[in-house]
């Protein structure tokens, strides 16, 4: 095992890779801006590196920073979280050629899967389905675009190839808005990504996001972990998450979870990764590859008791893997709510000092946080200050467990979504399993 780990992360996700590091008795590392000095983790760590200002790009994005930081630290491996560098493969290669262990895929693995048409052509090879559409990157030809989108079938969506986090993707309805669209994509992509690749896939008007979590070892061994529903999102961001998913068939559910298993044996995939799937008519779409640990992966460790990030760790420690699919039993059902500080109806952000801050507790609560009183909130970085995640045998007591958890919790001094979950849990569609992505949309556009 690793003596010390340094965290490229912030905020919650550093905590709990702290905490994941702590449990395996090895050392931390935490780096900060100077907008995140004064963070509790920061002084729970058994360091703490100023890696620079609070511009994402100036400090958690400054690869020089981050290396010199784990030199100064004598630390020997770096756990990149969600977000920023994690699935930069060019900062994967760069830890791995100045001596350190990066703690999740390689370089290449992270590489086929960054840019989603390889990572697409991967699947195909693979045999795991993919959402139909173009066959890899649309051609510049205007005419051969128009005989694609005719081919695939209105509605279309435009998506680029190296897109991320919901941006970088436009509906198509009809012929005559088809190349317009694919301008603009193609402009935004090259701004926004660097690279103006787009692709076409037909666009699923209803369908359920779902995706199965992985894991493995670079080698023979590898093993999936249930699903998790995440169709609860606005503008392409998942709000609540859950798991198992409710009413899809567990023949249909395992049939894929082997898929994605085989496909990570088929890419020598290593550490732990998510496979996502657009799920309509009992039918699942691939839409992309997640090459780290995901927020959500909470829900998974809450059915199946396996705790992802400490397995990361192992596998980059070159541990012998030793769980085999048999030992991934799911018991019980998990639910997440996205904390964000953000008003709950209008979205606009939130920052600012948290004056009194209360967590809910009880049997099946789980509260991942760097949150506490007078905090405050950097308006730098992404809104999510907490993740409240409950547990029970049945779908019903992790959501009565979600409500009664909400209804405890007090956040004053900023605005967050908590309003906004409570209504959602009591929300007849959703205690009923099963909405699409489209719900949230839908029903916000129909508030007074
Ligand atoms: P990102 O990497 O930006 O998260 P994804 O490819 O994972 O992009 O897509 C994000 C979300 O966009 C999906 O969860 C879904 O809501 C929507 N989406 C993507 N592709 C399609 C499609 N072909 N049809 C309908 N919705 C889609």
């Amino acid at each position: 095992m690793f003596e010390k780990i340094l965290i490229a992360n912030r905020g919650e996700i550093a905590l709990r890779i702290q905490r994941a590091c702590r449990e395996l008795g090895v050392k931390t590392v935490v780096v900060h801006s100077e907008a995140d000095r004064d963070a509790m983790y920061v002084h729970l760590a058994d360091e703490s590196v100023c890696i620079g200002p609070p511009a994402a790009r100036d400090s958690y994005l400054n690869m020089p920073a981050l290396i010199s930081a784990a030199e100064v630290t004598d630390a020997e491996a770096i756990h990149p979280g969600y977000g920023f560098l994690a699935e930069n493969a060019d900062f994967a290669d760069r830890v791995e050629k100045s001596g350190f262990v990066f703690i999740g895929p390689s370089p290449a693995s992270i590489r086929l899967m960054g840019d989603k048409v390889s990572a697409k052509h991967a699947m195909i090879e693979a045999g795991v389905p993919v959402v139909p559409g173009s066959a890899g990157a649309l051609p510049d030809d205007p005419q051969e675009v128009l005989r694609i989108g005719r081919e695939v079938g209105y509605p279309v969506i435009i998506k680029a190839s190296g897109g991320g986090g919901g941006r970088g993707m436009r509906v198509v309805y009809t012929e005559a808005a088809l190349l317009n669209a694919v301008t603009m994509t193609r402009a935004e992509a090259g701004a926004a990504f660097n690279n103006p690749e787009v692709y076409m896939e037909k666009f699923l008007e209803n369908p359920r996001h779902i995706e199965i979590q992985v894991l493995a070892d670079g080698g023979r061994n590898s093993i999936w972990l249930g699903e998790r529903d995440c169709s609860m999102q606005r503008r392409h961001q998942k709000v609540i998450e859950e798991a198992p998913a409710p009413g899809i068939p567990r023949r249909l559910i395992e049939r894929i979870g082997e898929r994605c298993a085989e496909a990570c044996r088929k890419i020598g995939y290593r550490s732990a990764g998510t496979f996502e799937f657009l799920f309509e008519n009992d039918e699942f779409y691939f839409i992309e590859m997640n090459t780290r640990i995901q927020v959500e992966h909470t829900v998974t460790e809450m059915i199946t008791g396996v705790d992802l990030v400490q397995q990361q760790i192992r596998i980059a420690a070159g541990e012998k893997f030793l769980l085999r699919q048999r030992d991934i039993q799911i018991r019980g059902h998990a639910v997440e709510c996205r904390i964000n500080a953000e008003d709950p109806f209008k979205f606009t952000p939130s920052p600012g000092r948290i004056t009194n801050w209360h967590v809910p507790g009880g049997p099946g609560v789980r509260m991942d946080s760097h949150v506490f009183t007078d905090y405050v909130v950097p308006p730098n970085y992404d809104s999510m200050i907490a993740k409240l995640i409950t547990y029970g045998d049945t779908r019903e007591q992790a959501i009565a467990r979600m409500e009664i958890a909400l209804s405890e919790m007090v956040v004053e001094g900023i605005r967050t979504n908590i309003p906004l979950h409570r209504e959602l849990m009591q929300d007849a569609h959703f205690r009923e399993g099963g909405t699409s992505i489209h719900f949230l949309e839908h029903k916000l556009a129909q508030r007074p």
